[in-house]
């Protein structure tokens, strides 16, 4: 029998994108011989791609969708995706084609080595990116390798290959926080990674933004009542960084001759500058308690709102 891949697509506002992307993969993908099915997630799309999805799979025996009930964010909808793929095999991509499915044959033939994930990453060079972005990209992956005991490649994509195994073992992984890349990373098994030059997006806009990038780097802005623990931090950081700038006042006042009490101003500058190092202190303190408290309601990391995963499914692995 032959094995079977499962494509899940998360897509968020890509009307345009989806029947173009259909029929880009299908041309790398019967080539290769593997069954094959694809599983769009349609992420909250406020655009039509809902009605494209389903169009599509009124004529394509092989297109499913999963349909969440809000936007839930990309990692999110990865999970969805990971939580009901059947295939041998899954390969996760993003629907405006930036990742480029000539990679494909590359990505099985590994997999047919041994190989039970088969990750990509951005090349350096990639001329879609500005330096800025490029820059900030570099600073996270830093600071997420400096700070964590996972090593991510700069630019690692979430374009990859992963065998039913590790799926099988995504799929236990319940967090309230969900980070792909890393998690992916973190589960072990044999993994080897692919360079890319990602492509141009084929039509609309990267839906994130600056702000957004950074809400995600910094894994937060977890609304309800979690906001008032960050304000902490922020105004550590402000207070302890407003009382350095008594340094160059002492010294100053000191040469100029205007000091009325000697000793105020430093030790002035001394108490701003704990009380700001304990507020923030307790800010980070009160950022991962407020992560354990999200964590403590279990609530599912998405929530379906229709599916035609009903439909006869070819399905080669029971699952
Ligand atoms: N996406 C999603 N939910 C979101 C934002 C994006 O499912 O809230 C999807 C989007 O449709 C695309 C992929 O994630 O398939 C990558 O998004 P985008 O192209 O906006 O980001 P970038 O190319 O900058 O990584
Ligand atoms: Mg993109």
């Amino acid at each position: 029998m032959k094995k079977k891949l499962s494509i899940i697509i998360p897509a968020y506002n890509e009307e345009d994108n989806i029947a173009h992307l259909v029929t880009e993969l299908d041309k790398s993908l019967t080539a290769t011989g593997y069954d094959y099915e694809y599983l769009f997630v349609n992420d909250g799309s406020k655009d039509n791609t809902l009605g494209e999805l389903k169009a599509l799979a009124a004529t394509h025996p092989n297109v499913f969708y999963i349909e969440l009930s809000k936007n839930f964010g990309k990692d999110y909808a990865l999970k969805a995706g990971i939580d009901l793929a059947k295939g041998d095999a899954v390969i996760t991509m993003d629907a405006d084609l930036q990742h480029p499915p000539h990679l494909l044959p590359q990505m099985l033939k590994y997999w047919e080595d041994g190989y039970d994930i088969v990750y990509t990453y951005r090349e350096d060079s990639n001329p879609h990116v500005g330096n800025f972005q490029k820059f900030g990209s570099k600073l996270f992956y830093k600071g997420i390798n400096a700070l964590s005991d996972i090593t991510l490649e700069n630019g690692i994509s979430d374009f990859r290959l992963l065998d039913k195994k590790v799926v099988s073992e995504l799929r236990q992984i319940t967090e309230y926080e969900i980070f792909f890349r890393g998690m992916v990373k973190w589960v072990g098994f044999m993994q080897i990674g692919i360079p890319y030059t990602p492509a141009a997006r084929h039509t609309g806009e990267a839906s994130y933004s600056f702000f957004k990038l950074v809400k995600l780097a910094v894994g937060s802005i977890m609304a309800f009542s979690v906001r008032p623990l960050y304000i902490a931090t922020g105004l550590g950081l402000f207070f302890s960084l407003s009382a350095l700038l008594y340094i160059p006042y002492i010294f100053i006042s000191y040469f100029y001759g205007f000091d009325a009490v000697s000793g105020w101003a430093s030790l002035i500058a001394t108490v701003a500058f704990f009380g700001g190092l304990q507020l923030l202190v307790l800010g980070i303190i009160g950022s991962y308690l407020g992560k354990i408290f999200l964590q403590t309601k279990h609530r599912p990391n998405y929530i379906i709102r229709s599916t035609n995963l009903l439909k006869p499914r070819n399905d080669s692995t029971g699952v």
